[in-house]
């Protein structure tokens, strides 16, 4: 396996290997990679001639105030992980390349972009959009896998490709979660022994939700006045947002239930914000 930090050298490899022939799986990723970035290199593996892993902490993807000097980076056991699942290259660009002095480009999506994680990250997702714009540009990926644990962000990117014609295809990952139902997630690291318990609420209340569709509840008021309830249980945890959403277009789900219900969720359990989601 090999690490490429340069994007020229990252370019000219990937635009070598099509001219061959190759098929090219791409995953991007911010490292502090778990099982659910695993299973996303998984997914490619057997398609793809060579796999191509980045590992960027992107710093437009952060709103002021946010986490980008803690997020954690674990990039030697990044590589030992990598290797041992068949990824081929790790593209670890670093961020005065990626954003040259004068960098004054931006890409952005501006109708699923504004809602949800959105509203309360202005410009995550322009960051979002721009930065694997040029990761695509730079790997030159037939396939690229991403995670459904960020069901708007698959959205997006779907939307990016389908507009901009980028010849590429998505495949999505189903959400990997700890043995109890907490999904994974690099931000789970900041949970202190108490938070990490209560972070257990998001999973109990798709689980909620579920029960109450499966016992015949189709209204998306009814649902979240419940989840409502369950939230306000947990001392700790503040909601962000709690939404049914169509799941192809994101759009809010105000009466009742449809064929793709999505039930989404952000809530802060102290300092920490989890996302989660569960097709209803
Ligand atoms: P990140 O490093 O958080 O930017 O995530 C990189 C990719 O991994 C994204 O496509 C995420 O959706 C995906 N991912 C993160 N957590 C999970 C998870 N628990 N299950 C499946 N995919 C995930």
């Amino acid at each position: 396996m090999e690490i490429i930090t340069s994007i020229e050298k990252m370019q000219k490899l990937s635009l070598k290997f099509k001219r061959e022939g190759k098929k090219l799986g791409f995953i991007p990723t911010m490292g502090c990679l778990h099982e659910g970035h695993l299973s996303l290199v998984d997914l490619l593996v057997v398609k793809s001639d060579i796999l191509i892993l980045s590992i960027f902490v992107n710093p437009t993807q952060f709103v002021e105030g946010e986490d980008l000097e803690q997020y954690p980076r674990t990039f030697e056991e990044d590589v030992e992980k990598s290797k041992a699942r068949g990824v081929d290259i790790i593209f670890a660009p670093k961020a005065d390349e990626m954003y040259e002095f004068g960098f004054s480009t931006q890409i952005s999506e501006s109708n699923i972009s504004n809602r949800l994680c959105g509203k309360s990250r202005p410009d995550h997702f322009n960051g979002v959009v721009t930065v694997c714009t040029k990761l695509f540009n730079i790997c030159q990926p037939d396939f690229v896998s991403l995670g459904q644990k960020d069901a708007q962000q698959v959205a997006v990117l779907k939307k990016l490709v389908n507009d901009l014609n980028i010849p590429l295809s998505i495949e999505v990952g189903e959400i990997i979660r700890e043995h109890d139902g907490l999904a994974m997630s690099s931000r789970n690291t900041y949970l202190n022994h108490d938070e990490r318990k209560d972070a257990l609420v998001l999973s109990k209340a798709l689980d909620l939700a579920k029960s109450l569709v499966d016992s015949g509840c189709n209204k998306t008021n009814e649902i979240k006045e419940e989840l409502g309830k369950l939230f306000k249980s947990v001392s700790c945890a503040r909601v962000d947002y709690v939404e049914i959403v169509d799941s192809e277009t994101m759009e809010f789900q105000r009466k009742v239930l449809s064929e793709n219900s999505l039930l989404m969720l952000a809530v802060w359990i102290n300092k920490v914000r989890l996302i989660d989601n569960r097709l209803l």
